[in-house]
């Protein structure tokens, strides 16, 4: 349920509305946009009848929230979320390019990708280690070793970094990770899901294979649920019937997010397409749609890659693909961060 404030309310009945919200056992979240203030009540509303609060003055009116995810519903908070991370928005017009190969390999590779992302343009290096793969016998990543070669690189070039936890057991090691990668096959972790909502570190919630818009939203609710309300979304494909592309990118995803939610939304052409010929062109589609930003794979040398070498883009079909992201991003009104 959202208690709709009449324009400049009195901040002491504020107070007194909240202290009345608080002493039926729920909670309040308070949103002041552009336009409204909105109190919105967390908790079991079902009883609750919205005379008790059409009583207040300064109310205008009350309205239930249907859906099952509250917090991050844009009813609760009409304004885009601008995210402020390590130096970059995100969000509402701020568009970010993370970039990086799939796993980090190897101090050359990481510190060559990064060097090179970084001059075409991308505001983050991303990069895996911790990787989830569909096979025990693939490369599992470099763990703990390559979250260190990760902050050396993000030493050396002060790009900040995104990259994947698999286990709660080591969140230790991301402390001065800048943005935690929550991966599409651990998108309905519910316990990464609860430690994270603890954490204070922004997340990248990637869209789980098969999972549905409202499953999608669910899990960035939890871990608003914890107290985190940092978190980027990610579509990144689903899985459908067709076997000629690794998953279908699922456009309609921008719109709908932008609808349903006030969270940033950016697209990841590369698990999408599974293969680089179409990295642009789905970027390109992306930006039209109204994404906040990419997540692309870039590799320096894609054909010797221990994961994911298809749809990684070289260092200069990357550079080319900026130039054109750059014009696309300026032509749409937003600004490349
Ligand atoms: C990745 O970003 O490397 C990755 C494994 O992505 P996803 O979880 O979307 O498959
Ligand atoms: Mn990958």
């Amino acid at each position: 349920m959202i208690l709709i404030l009449k324009p400049n309310p009195d901040q002491a009945q504020i107070s007194v509305l909240i202290r009345h919200i608080k002493e039926m056992g729920l909670s309040v979240n308070y949103s002041e946009g552009s336009r409204t203030t909105i109190l919105g009540l967390l908790g079991d509303t079902s009883a609750i009848s919205p005379a008790d609060f059409e009583v207040y003055d300064i109310v205008e009116r009350v309205q239930r929230v249907t859906e099952p995810f509250k917090q991050v519903n844009r009813k609760m908070h009409p304004d885009d979320t601008i995210l402020e991370i390590s130096g970059h928005k995100i969000g509402a017009g701020y568009f970010n390019v993370f970039a990086g190969p799939c796993s980090v390999e190897s101090e050359t590779q990481i510190l060559e990708v990064a060097e090179r992302v970084k001059q075409a343009g991308a505001s983050f290096l991303r990069g895996g280690a911790f990787k989830p793969r569909t096979s025990p016998y693939s490369f599992q990543g470099l763990e703990a070793e390559g979250l260190k070669l990760l902050l050396e690189a993000k030493r050396q070039t002060g790009m900040p970094i995104v990259t994947e936890i698999m286990s709660e057991k080591h969140l230790d090691l991301f402390a001065d990770v800048d943005i935690i990668q929550l991966g599409a096959r651990n998108m309905q972790n519910f316990m990464l899901l609860k430690e994270l909502g603890r954490s204070d570190k922004p997340i990248l919630l990637k869209r789980g294979l098969s999972a549905t818009m409202e499953e999608f939203l669910m899990a960035a609710e939890y871990i608003f649920a914890g107290g985190n309300t940092k978190v980027i979304l990610c579509e990144r494909g689903i899985r459908t019937f067709e076997k000629m592309i690794r998953n279908n990118l699922d456009i309609s995803a921008i719109p709908l997010v932008k609808t349903l939610t006030h969270l940033p939304v950016i697209i990841d052409p590369s698990h999408a397409a599974g293969r680089r010929d179409m990295v642009q062109p789905l970027s390109r589609a992306a930006i039209a749609a109204g994404a906040d930003g990419l997540i692309v794979e870039a590799h320096n040398n894609p054909a010797c890659a221990l994961c994911d070498g298809a749809q990684s883009l070289d260092l200069d079909m990357f550079d080319q693909m900026m130039q054109d992201v750059k014009r696309r991003v300026a032509f749409e009104g937003r600004q490349l961060q």
